[in-house]
């Protein structure tokens, strides 16, 4: 019997299980997951706060349930470590298990900078449910953070944890808030938002150590200047856990490599997700899984079908100062054409031809989103 593996229950593992059994009840299905295999939507975990919702609170099914909607078994708090791509084999917690089809949806992991201090190894990051509970925990205790890190997820906890009246320290390397999503006049804005609701802003600056002081920590920046705070949230970006992939042989770089079947360089196993490379894109975001797992549902039911990438924007979870923004997702020379007006900011990103390649929309204009979209070339076509 065919017998399909998908290693990971975050929205990439369960959406291509929920796509798959659309199409095929009679595969046997087993995921497996390292964590308890709760479903939830993760980009959920910045703006839960305003939204009233803990991390129990965020759980849409726990495994069990999962495991009955899905006709699948699903493995909770079992590690793979091996994967024997000739002998269509895995190696996990409960011994060695034979696969006809095997799916990597294993996600990524922080970027973690090794910071000096002896408060350092207290900096949390938050790319999980479990994540979310420690940060949750910790401020109960501590009501000051300093975020690492002013792209998305930074400015989205920025807006998520001042509208708690949580006092936010913001600290980037870049001159504005999220560096080349968006345009100057734009980042302008949401920078003064955000530090209208009291979050206090550390551009062109970085962390050089976090010291531990008493209950609270010391954070000294690169300006010489001091920071006192509960906590430290890094959020300076993921990256793709592919080592799995490479110990077994398979191509990677950014990502694990897949064609555009979504199919890596080992017969019959498949990545998609934030692991995920797709040609020469690697996209940690929603819409592009999405379009994964439906292509690759298709391709493991037997109807061969290639994953297509329209231009994907998304949206910034900072209501503040509702964004959406729409980079090129490869990167390319060009400058900003912007469009300020009481309504918010219109703003093209064009190459040295002059031809659109992205956008960044703000305030009332973000409904103008699809509208846009649709002058963007195909990422993928
Ligand atoms: C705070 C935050 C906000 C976000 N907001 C947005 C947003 O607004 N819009 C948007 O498009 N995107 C957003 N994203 C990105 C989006 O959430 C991710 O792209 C998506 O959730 C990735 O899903 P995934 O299943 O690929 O990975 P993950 O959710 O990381 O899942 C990986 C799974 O693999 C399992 N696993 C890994 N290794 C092993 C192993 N060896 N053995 C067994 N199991 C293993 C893990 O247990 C887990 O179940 C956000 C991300 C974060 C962190």
């Amino acid at each position: 019997m065919n017998k399909i593996i998908i290693i990971g229950t975050g929205l990439a593992g369960y959406t291509l299980a929920r796509e798959l059994r659309k199409r095929d009840q009679e595969s046997e299905l087993i995921l497996i997951t390292h964590d308890d295999g709760s479903s939830y939507s993760k980009p959920m975990l910045s703006n839960a706060l305003d939204k009233g919702k803990t991390a129990d609170t965020l759980v849409m099914a726990d495994a069990t349930k999962m495991a009955i909607d899905l006709n699948a078994e699903i493995w909770t708090q079992t590690t793979v470590s091996a994967i024997d791509a000739d002998k269509h084999q895995i190696q996990c917690d409960r011994g060695a298990v034979d696969y006809t089809h095997l799916v990597m949806a294993i996600g990524a992991s922080p970027i973690k900078i090794p910071f000096a201090g002896d408060g350092a190894d207290q900096i949390l990051t938050v790319n999980s449910l479990q994540d979310y509970g420690v940060f949750r925990q910790a401020l109960v205790a501590g009501r000051r953070v300093l975020i690492i890190g002013a792209g998305l997820i930074g400015c989205e906890f920025a807006n998520d944890l001042s509208s708690q009246a949580i006092t936010v320290d913001l600290v980037d390397l870049a001159p504005q808030a999220l560096g080349r999503l968006l345009p100057a006049a734009a980042a302008q804005e949401l920078q003064q938002r955000l530090a209208d609701a009291g979050v206090n802003w550390h551009l062109d600056n970085a962390v050089a150590a976090v010291h531990q002081a008493g209950k609270a920590l010391s954070v000294e920046l690169k300006d010489g200047s001091r920071v006192e705070t509960d906590i430290v949230l890094s959020a300076i970006g993921l990256r793709a856990n592919t080592t799995m992939a490479k110990d077994a042989g398979l191509d990677t770089e950014r990502g694990i490599k897949v064609d555009r079947y979504l199919q890596t360089s080992a017969q019959d196993i498949y990545a998609l997700g934030d692991c995920a490379q797709v040609e020469d894109l690697h996209l940690p975001f929603v819409m592009p899984l999405m379009n994964a797992a439906r292509a690759l549902a298709a391709t493991l039911s037997g109807d061969k079908t290639t994953v297509n990438y329209p231009a994907m924007p998304v949206v910034v979870k900072t209501p503040l100062y509702p964004i959406v923004v729409c980079p090129s997702p490869r990167p390319v020379d060009g400058s900003w054409e912007e469009d300020v007006s009481d309504q918010g900011v219109r703003a093209w990103y064009k190459d040295e031809q002059g031809k659109r390649i992205g956008f960044a929309l703000t305030g009332e204009l973000v409904k103008e989103r699809m509208a846009m979209s649709k002058e963007i070339p195909d990422w993928l076509g």
